[in-house]
């Protein structure tokens, strides 16, 4: 299967398109079309195991891979996953259940593509790449940096920079990324929001004379964002294995429909379920959930979409995105995959950080997104009451998804069976989980830690417990005007 861009570049296989990570004019990369599973491939899939699932998902897009080559990524990066399992389904009333995306090395769901996508994208290398090494770039709002940092941590031919808000991420999210081993990992904090920085390595993704520098010194750029469909398509896999895996369990029929209430920031994770509807997965409602950064809800509900609005700072750092990237791709569907559509949008977007879309049009095509949004105090109270009903701790991005999939439910009434997306431990959100639990307030993360531990009983995972004892070793913090600059300062000191 090709790959076009979404402005209009030419189509690339599915391994250039990973390797690239964004095409050479800014358009995000999409399949040439969208394969469908017939009820016959659902069925034989049910009995299988999650790798066995992904890989028949992505042969569908990638045939210049062979299935034996994507069923043992699969199983590698999914033996890294609690269990095996990268995406377990827990029943909380019968009526709603909860995705767990966590269970990776870095407690976020960003794991599951990311552990995936640096074999798919060293495959790609050999099989693509003119011997050149590969730069990643990420700019990450806390969860993306880590997870990217321990899936390319000493990958061959590879080095990985990721720039992140300094005041922006959560402190044991800081910790995390500073702590990173790897003789090939860079952690660099900007001074400014997440949005500077995708702005700013987006930029440099499209500008032709830093990528003749970096082909001087031997480098070829690519992201470990979810503008790279290599992170898209693993995504995927879990909303079709969690349908798969209701039916398995006889909560539905094979055919019913069920919704996914989804945390939201750059509308990759909604987007992944999106591409499962088309692909033929019975999904009625996909419920985006926004915190105060409500630009999407806003969206879906008036056409509108304007990036002029203040910027929150909330306890769901991972949301606080006002220039949602994977949007693009929604465009270009909406535009009947017209590039020039989505370049005229895009262009009124940089140039006045809004633009408008008929919003009959929005409805008639895309009826099953609903935009909710949650306050912080909405948020709290989301995990508080579903400790208190459900005896089941949220973390604050779930919790949105909660409050949001909570207010639909008031506002339809509708019946059918729901999936909260899970997207991060509670643990990794100790401070805000806590106090809003107890109204305590305990600066100290670990500490933090502790008393939500003692508080909910609900156990600590290895991967941050083992944190305390380590010392930041990437402190670095520039202003965010410098990341060009710096990331050639880095790769200069890396060849000498
Ligand atoms: C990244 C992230 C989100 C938002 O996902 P998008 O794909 O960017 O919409 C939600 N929750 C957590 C914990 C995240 O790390």
């Amino acid at each position: 299967m090709e790959f076009i861009g979404t402005r209009g570049a030419p189509p690339v296989y599915g391994g250039v398109a990973i390797l690239k990570g964004i095409a050479p004019d800014g358009g995000l990369y999409v399949p040439s079309s969208f394969p469908r599973l017939k009820r016959e491939d659902l069925e034989n899939m049910l009995w299988m195991d999650y790798p066995e699932r992904a890989a028949c998902i992505m042969k569908e897009f990638l045939d210049d891979y062979t299935e034996a080559e994507l069923k043992e990524y699969a199983d590698k990066a999914y033996a890294r996953f609690e269990n095996g399992e990268p995406a377990p389904v827990t029943d909380i009333d019968g009526e709603t259940f909860i995705m767990e995306l966590f269970h990776g090395p870095t407690l976020a769901f960003k794991d599951v593509a990311l552990t995936i996508l640096p074999y798919l994208m060293t495959s790609a290398r050999k099989k693509y790449a003119g011997g050149e090494k590969t730069l990643i770039l990420v700019a990450t709002s806390g969860d993306t940096g880590k997870a990217a940092l321990e899936g390319f941590k000493d990958v061959e031919g590879t080095e990985i920079i990721v720039f992140y808000p300094s005041d922006g991420v959560s402190d044991l999210q800081k910790l995390q990324m500073q702590t990173t081993k790897g003789s090939n990992t860079h952690v660099v904090g900007i001074k400014g929001n997440f949005d500077d920085a995708q702005t700013a390595v987006k930029r440099i993704f499209t500008d032709p004379e830093c990528k003749r520098k970096l082909q001087e010194m031997g480098y070829a750029l690519s992201s470990a964002n979810s503008i790279n469909w290599g992170r898209l398509m693993p995504q995927i896999v879990y909303y079709v294995s969690a349908y798969l895996d209701l039916v398995g369990a006889e909560e539905i029929d094979m055919g019913d429909e069920v919704n996914f209430a989804v945390p939201t920031g750059n509308f990759g994770n909604v987007l992944a379920a999106y591409y499962a509807r088309k692909m033929g997965i019975p999904i009625g409602k996909l419920i985006v959930a926004s915190n105060v950064n409500n630009v999407l809800t806003d969206f879906f509900t008036t056409g509108k979409y304007d990036v002029n609005r203040p910027f929150h700072k909330t306890m769901s750092p991972s949301m606080d995105i006002l220039v949602s990237s994977n949007l693009e791709r929604l465009l270009f569907e909406m535009g009947g995959r017209d590039p020039g559509f989505v370049r005229k949008i895009m262009d009124e977007l940089s140039r006045f950080g809004m633009y408008t879309v008929d919003l009959e049009v929005l409805e008639e095509k895309f009826p099953e997104f609903q935009g909710y949004c949650a306050t912080e105090e909405d948020t709290a109270s989301a995990i508080d009451n579903f400790f208190e009903t459900h005896d089941y701790l949220l973390d604050p991005h779930t919790a949105v998804a909660v409050s949001a999939y909570y207010d639909y439910l008031t506002e339809t009434g509708d019946p059918t069976k729901t999936v909260i997306a899970s997207t991060a431990s509670p643990y990794k959100f100790a401070h805000d989980v806590l106090k809003s639990l107890t109204g305590v307030n305990e600066p100290d993360p670990f500490r933090a830690i502790k008393r939500l531990h003692n508080f909910t009983g609900v156990r600590v995972p290895e991967e941050i417990a083992g944190l305390e004892n380590e010392t930041p070793v990437h402190t670095l913090v520039i202003e965010k005007e410098d990341m060009e600059q710096t990331i050639f300062d880095i790769l200069r000191a890396k060849d000498e």
